[in-house]
């Protein structure tokens, strides 16, 4: 991948903050859009903008077309086996709140267990604590150990009768650990349980194949992939989303309606109550296409030797703590320097043209767990360089001298 060549597809790569370069590096957090998500965004507009599903109109059909081949290109992109096993949400969130209030109505009652990791973000935590609210389901969390690697045994022992379903993170956005999704889900299906993948941290940077993993559920983010925000995914087996209620009600998710019984569409419209985001859809299908474009293996690779040069700058720096160590790891680093708070560390290179991350990450779990309130964190994407991570490690050493 020629990476300078490659920038310029992302024009705001080439803005500057404060007076300096931008060095964007808050890609766990979102990135950035290359020139085609935006002009297929504008051209929806433009050119085709009409409600879809409803219309006989030239416009609507279109419009719907248009919407529906995004469908089909996701489900290419994860190895999907039907179109109809991908629905379309907001994001990563949505997604996991709607498996988590569809699941457990129609599967957990009291004292039911779904099993989670501690490395798990506030979106693959808080929605099943809701259904704790509701339903009495219990909330099971498998230990991780100091280097931020999951502990597949103890993981293995968390495992009971009781255990309705396991959602666990494929790559933590704090530590970067690429968790061993492969074994989790073979273990779990040894039990016969059904495997959520939070794939928010993944399917932009090492991909992911749903019938290779025999996942039976897997979310993620059109704004963390290219794509624009407002859209997710939700990739379920058929058999098991016909056996989950409707999360939401209204438009497009019923058969019919009478007020007396209202009987509901097939899936996937069963679960896009009202209008969905046909844009949105459009563009990320404009994201993945640009994504498979590059290969992301070449991605993967490319990003490895990024993190690689980051972690070789920053470790040899005097007073670098740098949380999540896994033997497995992909494009994030969190670290902190001697006892200087994140967020001074975060203000500082921001002045420096360096957008980083601090705080909790969405995981204060996981903080509490490391003993520390916040990390700085460093999330890369292909659009980097090592010039980049030179300018980090730079800034860093200037702050470290200023305190
Ligand atoms: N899960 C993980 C691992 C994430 O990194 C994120 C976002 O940072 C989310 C879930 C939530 O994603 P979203 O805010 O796009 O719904």
């Amino acid at each position: 991948m020629d990476i300078i060549e490659l920038r310029h597809d992302f024009p705001i790569l080439q803005r500057e903050v404060y007076g300096k370069p931008l060095v964007y590096l808050d890609n766990a957090a979102t990135t950035q859009k290359p020139r085609c998500v935006v002009e297929k965004i504008d051209e929806m507009y433009f050119t085709l903008n009409s409600n879809v599903h409803r219309g006989v109109h030239f416009l609507s059909q279109e419009a719907t077309q248009a919407h529906e081949n995004a469908r089909k290109t996701v489900q290419k992109f994860i190895g999907a086996a039907s179109e109809s096993e991908i629905v379309f949400t907001r994001g990563t969130t949505e997604s996991i709140n709607l498996v988590a209030s569809s699941f457990c109505r129609a599967f957990c009652k009291e004292d039911d267990e779904i099993l989670i990791t501690a490395m798990e973000h506030h979106s693959n935590i808080v929605p099943w604590q809701l259904q704790a609210d509701i339903r009495g389901v219990k909330l099971r969390v498998a230990p991780i150990n100091s280097r931020g690697e999951l502990l597949l045994d103890e993981f293995e022992k968390k495992i009971s009768p009781r255990t309705k379903l396991i959602s666990v993170t494929h790559i933590s956005n704090v530590l970067g650990t690429i968790n061993p999704i492969d074994e989790i889900i073979r273990i779990a299906h040894e039990h016969d349980i059904p495997v959520l993948i939070d794939a928010a941290q993944s399917v932009q940077h090492i991909g992911v194949n749903v019938q290779q993993l025999d996942c039976d559920f897997l979310v993620f983010s059109s704004h963390k992939i290219y794509g624009p925000t407002g859209v997710g995914v939700l990739y379920g087996k058929e058999k098991w989303l016909n056996a989950m209620p409707p999360y939401q009600g209204g438009g497009e998710m019923i058969a019919n309606v009478s007020f007396e019984k209202t009987t509901y569409n097939e899936i996937p419209f069963k679960f896009e109550a009202g209008t969905p985001d046909f844009v949105g859809t459009t563009g990320l299908a404009s994201a993945l296409d640009y994504v498979a474009g590059l290969g992301i293996d070449n991605i993967a690779a490319y990003e490895k030797e990024l993190l690689d040069y980051a972690t070789e700058r920053l470790s040899s720096m005097d007073g670098m703590r740098i949380f999540g160590e896994a033997q497995n790891k992909s494009s994030v680093l969190s670290f902190l320097v001697k006892d200087i708070h994140p967020y001074d560390v975060g203000t500082l290179l921001d002045k420096m043209g360096i957008a980083v991350r601090t705080g909790h990450h969405c995981a204060e779990p996981l903080m509490n767990f490391f003993g520390v309130p916040g990390t700085v964190r460093a999330s890369f994407a292909f659009y980097n360089t090592r010039g980049e991570i030179d300018l980090l490690a730079n800034a860093i050493e200037r702050i470290v001298k200023m305190f």
